[in-house]
Order: C-alpha cells, then structure tokens, then sequence
C-alpha cells in the first residue's frame, strides 16, 4: 500500500493497477480516480512534483554516473490520438534532457524483421542512471501483431509469458519498469482524429490508416485485455490511464512515477576525496577576487542545497513509512526517529558550512598576501 500523496485520496498506484481479472467494460475513461481537484490545480501540484522529480532523477543519474545499476524504463502504450506523445514531451520536459532516453517504435524495418521482436527493444534499453521512455514497445507485438494477423495466432500467443520473463530480467538486473496505457474512449478518438484533420498545423499527425485502425477498435479492446490480464506482473505492473482528460493522464503518471523514484531512496553518492583538501588545491588557482565572490555565495548556496535534500529525505521517509503495515504508533514513532535523523544531518551540514567558510576566509586571506608580495 502506498501512501496518499499531496492533492489525491490515494496512490494512484493502488487506484491504476491492473489485476488478472481487469475489465475495460467496465472502465471509465474519463475518470480522474483519485484526484479531487480542477485542471488548474493539477497544473499547479504538477509543477510542485515536477521539482521533486528532478530532483529525484539528479540523483539517480548521479548514482549512475558512479557504480550504480538502477534505471527506470516508463512504457507507454495507447491507441493514436490516446496522448502518447503529449505524455511523453510532459515528464521529459521535467527532467534533465540528459538523464532520459526516448524510444519510439513503429512498424520494424527490414534489419528488425530479420531478429527475434525484443531486439530492437533491448538496444533500446536505458542504461544505469537514465529515466527511459518507449513511445510504444514490444507490446505492440501482441497488440497491432495480434489484431492484423501479421504472425499467425501460435507465434504471437506464447509472447505473453516470453514478455514477463524478459521484464522479470530486466527488473532482476536493476530496472524498475512502468508501463502505462493511455486509454481513450471511441467518441473522444472521434473528436482528436477529427481535430487533426480541421486544423493545418496537425494534419501530419494524420495517417489514413488510422482510419483503419479505428474500424478495428473491438479487436484493439479485445487486444489490450488480454495484455493487461497476462502481462501485469507483480514486478512490472500495468497502470490503466483513463486519457480523456489529457491533465489527468499526465498528472496521474507523473504522479507514479515520483512515488517510484521516491521509493528508490536515492541518495548521492560519496565522494572518494576529501572536500577541505580539494579546496585548499583549487584555491591555489585561484584569484582573490574569485575567492571572495565564491565566499560570499557559500552559505546561499549551502543552505539552500541542504534545505532541499532535507525536503527529499522527508518524502522518502513519509513514504517508507506508510509502506510498511505496523501499528499507528509503531509507525508514528519510526517517522520521528528518521525525522529526527534528517535534523541531525542537516545540523551537521550546517555544522560543517561554519568550517568552510572559515577555511575560505583563510584562504581569501592566504590569496591576498600572496598578490601583495607578487
Ligand atoms: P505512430 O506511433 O502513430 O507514429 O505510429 C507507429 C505505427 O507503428 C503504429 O501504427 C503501430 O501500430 C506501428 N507499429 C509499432 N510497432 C509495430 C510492430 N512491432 N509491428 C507492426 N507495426 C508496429
Ligand atoms: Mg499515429
């Protein structure tokens, strides 16, 4: 169980969750299952979370960038016009362009055809430290696969059990996997369809056989049941997003996936190195001038730096916290003691900053005789 983030009655993790019993009969996609607000609020939580997952995805990268494994792989399927695209540009618009990896998959090439379905998808995988997004995936393999008759029904049947033995792989080897499926409801695939066609500036969006695809939206439905039942695993869960209200839908795994990265409880890494020591070194380097510009930015940057971490190591406690099934008071009492260590962190930051900053002022000082004598 997860615990109820900022603005929603609950994880949208528990609310979105495929089971082996899912029905789309019965699933409304133009609900917003969880979340009480307006569009305008969710604007205005979505940019507060957007902070927190940069934050998040800074330390992942930094993780990487040292000896760690761990990747997250977002897969995100639906059918055209389903707001696979929009999804996608949102969270990557969150994060440092260079800490995801997009990957979208359209019909395979010849060189594709010539492998087995999840080639392409493994030269595609993200490596340690990355956030990866396939606009599309193998699941195609067993949806537009599937539908078409493009290999007949005993080659693509046995890809179910093959997908979750590769994504058990996968998670095995240190990738988190999400996978999300935008799900449109037929009038409102009606509306955006015709939307491209009216407007000019997205007519290339546009393909005639979307049309097709279309006619075909039972089998589609059909199609992605069966995905949703087989292939929602306990290490690589289906999120079912209801996509008629696009805020939603990009609220909602945005949401998801800041919980997933907040249950990472990423850190950063420790340096090999002793800061103190590098400073005297560097300052060698440098002019007095610099010096007193550095030293006049330290405890702005120090504090504010500190006071962030301090606000991620509260999310991942609150989190971890409510995860674990404990009493009320068992659970209250473990929040203050990691709460409380938090402090102590952070007063032994600040602890240190006053040993910078003396250590600056002697160097500023060290600076100034050597350019008087030079
Ligand atoms: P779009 O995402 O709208 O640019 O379209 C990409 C197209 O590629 C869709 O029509 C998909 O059905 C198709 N596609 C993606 N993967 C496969 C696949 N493995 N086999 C056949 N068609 C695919
Ligand atoms: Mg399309």
């Amino acid at each position: 169980m997860g615990s109820k983030p900022t603005g929603w009655t609950a994880d949208p993790r528990d609310l979105l969750r495929a089971g082996p019993e899912f029905s789309l009969d019965e699933f409304d996609r133009a609900g917003k299952p969880g979340f009480r607000g307006k569009k305008k609020d969710a604007a205005a939580l979505g940019r507060e979370r957007g902070k927190l997952l940069s934050e998040l995805q800074e330390r992942l990268f930094a993780e990487g960038r040292t000896d760690g494994q761990r990747s997250v792989l977002c897969v995100v399927q639906g059918l055209d016009t389903a707001g696979k695209g929009g999804v996608t540009r949102h969270v990557m618009s969150m994060v440092d362009p260079q800490g995801v990896a997009l990957h979208s998959f359209g019909p395979p090439t010849e060189q594709e055809l010539k492998h087995n379905y999840l080639w392409r998808i493994r030269n595609a995988l993200p490596r340690p430290g990355l956030i990866g997004v396939f606009d599309r995936s193998h699941y195609e393999d067993v949806l537009v696969v599937r539908v078409k008759n493009l290999v007949p029904e005993d080659v693509w049947e046995p890809r179910y059990d093959e997908i979750n033995r590769f994504e058990k792989e996968l998670v095995d080897s240190g990738t988190i996997v999400l996978k999300f499926a935008l799900m449109v409801s037929h009038d409102e695939q009606g509306i955006r369809l015709m939307e491209r066609l009216d407007r000019p500036d997205k007519r290339w969006k546009f393909n005639p056989n979307d049309l097709e695809t279309r006619a075909q939206w039972p089998d589609y439905q059909a199609a992605y049941e069966a995905v949703f039942q087989r292939t929602s695993t306990e290490w690589a869960p289906w999120y079912v997003i209801p996509a008629d209200h696009k805020w939603y839908s990009r609220l909602a795994i945005a949401e998801i996936l800041t919980q997933t990265m907040i249950e990472m409880n990423l850190g950063w890494p420790e340096p090999d190195w002793d800061a103190f020591d590098m400073r005297d070194k560097l300052a060698e380097m440098m002019s007095t001038k610099a010096l007193r510009a550095s030293l006049a930015d330290t405890t702005d940057t120090v504090t504010g730096a500190v006071a962030e971490d301090a606000k991620v190591q509260r999310e991942q406690i609150e989190i971890s916290v409510d995860d674990k099934d404990e009493s009320q008071v068992a659970a209250r009492a473990e929040e203050r003691a990691a709460l409380a260590e938090v402090r102590a962190q952070r007063a032994a930051q600040l602890a240190e900053l006053i040993h910078t900053k003396q250590q600056k002022q002697r160097l500023v000082a060290e600076a100034k005789a050597r350019e008087t004598l030079g």
